[in-house]
């Protein structure tokens, strides 16, 4: 098994390091920075083998250009969907990652929504979602769909429930506060809020979540459930025929909330 870390970056991202023990070579997620990662990689003597991108935004492909000058032979992957100038290995749904040197592989998932081409990353275990799912929360839609976006939860919460999420960004708090306005009288929610809240006070990482946590507590992947269609359906002011139309409202209230 890889060891997965969390290299901070700027205000609230984190870069995933992956790497094995006794290994020189490593890979990183959605590098939106390559000062952290190389004073990280220094410090720990590894050689950057492979970056995988998981969408277009600055703050997860910022880094690539400045990690390729110290390390040119790392590999870049990326989605095929977006205009990424600096990826070698254009990847989509169906398609698979071997890392031989770090002992493992991942398949490729297609999540747009967020963006038009997002894809995410899923093997051993985890899962690399960037900005499509966030512990507790989800992406904003920018330049995909509504339907596109609910569609890529829908698949999302079909993957094995021990699934561990590694997301880009240290929303947490600030979804699950958001989530509570939704869904007040959720047990697992309330627990899982006093969690968070417990580690961020202590500076630690909320992330990676487990996915059977997500389907427990996180509203966009609850469309399907009668609480939250009903919360959406207050919202709204009008009946909801799908989980798709449910997902919508939700996310557009978030959108708009300040908590
Ligand atoms: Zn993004």
């Amino acid at each position: 098994m890889i060891d997965i870390r969390p290299i901070p970056a700027f205000d609230d991202n984190y870069i995933w390091l992956l790497s094995r023990p006794g290994h020189k070579g490593c890979a990183v997620v959605d590098p939106g920075d390559e000062d952290p990662v190389i004073e990280r990689l220094r410090t720990e003597g590894l050689t950057l083998e492979a970056i995988l991108i998981t969408h277009k935004h600055g703050d997860h492909v910022g880094g690539i250009r400045g990690l390729k000058a110290i390390w040119p032979e790392a590999v870049v992957y990326g989605p095929v969907g977006e205009p990424i100038k600096a990826l070698e290995r254009r990847l989509q749904g169906g398609d698979r990652v071997e890392l031989s040197g770090l002992g493992v592989a991942f398949d490729v998932l297609d999540v747009p929504g967020h963006t038009e081409g997002h894809i995410a990353y899923y093997g051993d275990g985890a899962l690399f979602c960037g900005d499509t799912m966030f512990a507790g929360g989800c992406g904003r839609v920018f330049s995909g769909t509504f339907e596109q976006l609910s569609d890529s939860l829908i698949r999302i919460g079909r993957l094995p429930p021990d699934t561990r999420a590694y997301c880009a960004h240290e929303y947490t708090l600030a979804n699950l506060r958001f989530a509570l306005v939704v869904e007040p009288d959720n047990r697992a929610l309330q627990r899982r809020f006093e969690e968070a809240t417990a580690l961020r006070a202590d500076n630690l990482p909320t992330v990676p979540s487990v996915l059977a946590n997500e389907l427990a507590t996180n509203p966009f992947l609850r469309c399907d459930r009668p609480q939250v269609a009903a919360a959406a359906e207050a919202r709204a002011g009008r009946p909801l025929r799908s989980a798709a139309e449910v997902f919508a409202v939700v996310r557009r209230w978030k959108d708009s909330w300040r908590g």
